[in-house]
């Protein structure tokens, strides 16, 4: 186990750049994700680290131990690292037993102890009974705990997992997720994980590391992503929001147009116009006029229903305001207004959250 430092890692392929000037430390025995939409650079990161391509400016570290400078890198044997793909990469002649034995015999363990650590690491994933099947005899959700437990049972330093469980079903990703925490829980070697769904980061990390055209946009627990996000980037990609761009107006109001809001939280941005964040959930529908034109109040305004959803277990609204600004709301089901019904909607201060950028 060791803390993993990336240090102005830069990657360019031709003129663009997919990993610019990224610095970043994950911490001894952390599970730490790296999320971001396609083409953010997070598996080209995660490689970097591997050692399967080599940065074009940059230091990695493991454990204080440099793999990778310029004009000198490790290669990927010598790293300590194990690394599960999006296709599991199980071999197909060998039994599950034999696939997660490999790794020892490569290191040349001895018998009695190769059968020890198979056995326990087995028990752990819960494939001791499928130990004798062969790959394309398990489900996607038991390879995918083949291929982990395969990684696990050579105690990697570092352990880095790329999209793990893109190619399974949705309940079993679900599933699986819980799994990986759980996996990571028992043995604490510090992950790097690499996925672009945002709960799947939530569910398995203790740490999110959100990228954005290969640099580090955030970095911070899943609550802090999700409840203090810095950034339009970052408050969009995680959770969903409403975003008002608005101009200050002295102290913490933003002048939004058909709406004034007071920020109770966040960072306005520098200048004079800055954006405001309020999640879906976080407008309620109240009782009552508004007042509206010079007379308006803070933080509420009228809005016209455009669309509605019967969600289950909420209401997913579309509404309009006075200036045809639009809004998503959530609601409870007994909040029920046709299209087209006039509505009155609160922002509360403490949820308004004022964007650094
Ligand atoms: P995804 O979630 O789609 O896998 P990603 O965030 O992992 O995306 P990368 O695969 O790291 O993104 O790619 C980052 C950028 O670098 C992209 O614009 C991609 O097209 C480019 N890129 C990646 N590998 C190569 C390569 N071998 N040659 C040229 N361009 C590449």
């Amino acid at each position: 186990m060791a803390v993993v430092e990336l240090q102005s890692l830069s990657k360019r392929f031709g003129e663009a750049a997919a990993v610019d000037d990224l610095t970043l430390t994950i911490e001894h025995g952390s599970l730490c994700c790296l999320l971001g939409p396609s083409g953010c650079g997070k598996t080209t990161t995660l490689r970097l680290v591997a050692g399967f391509m080599d940065p074009d400016g940059g230091t990695i570290r493991v454990g204080g131990r440099i793999v990778s400078e310029p004009g000198r890198s490790l290669p990927p044997e010598r790293r300590r690292m194990s690394m599960i793909f999006q296709s599991y990469a199980l071999w197909p002649h060998m039994t599950i037993a034999g696939n997660v034995e490999y790794g020892l015999k490569l290191r040349r363990l001895d018998r009695a102890e190769r059968e020890r650590r198979v056995a326990a690491i087995l028990d752990v994933a819960h494939l001791t009974e499928l130990a004798r099947r062969y790959p394309h005899e398990l489900s996607g959700g038991q390879q995918q705990r083949a291929a982990l437990a395969r990684a696990l049972v050579v105690e990697p330093e570092t352990l880095l997992l790329d999209e793990p469980l893109s190619n399974l079903d949705a309940n079993l990703r679900e599933e699986m997720r819980f799994e990986i925490r759980r996996l990571h829980d028992t043995y604490k070697y510090t992950t790097i994980y690499v996925t672009h769904d945002q709960a799947e980061a939530m569910t398995t990390a203790d740490t999110i590391v959100v990228m954005n055209l290969g640099r580090v946009e955030q970095v911070g627990s899943p609550e802090d992503i999700y409840q203090r996000p810095r950034s339009e980037f970052v408050a969009r990609f995680i959770g969903g929001t409403n975003i008002f761009r608005g101009r200050r107006i002295g102290g913490d109001l933003v002048d939004c147009g058909a709406l004034v809001l007071r920020c109770g939280a966040g960072e306005p941005a520098a200048g004079e116009e800055t954006a405001v964040s309020v999640r879906l959930h976080d407008i309620a529908f109240v009782e009552g006029d508004v007042a509206t034109g010079a007379d308006r109040q803070p933080n509420e305004a009228a809005a016209r229903v455009v669309r509605q959803a019967y969600l289950g277990s909420y209401r997913d609204y579309l509404v309009a305001l006075e200036d045809g600004q639009q809004v998503r709301v959530t609601a409870p089901l007994g909040v029920n207004v046709p299209v087209g019904g006039v509505v009155r909607l609160r922002f509360p201060p403490e949820h308004c959250r004022a964007l650094a950028s």
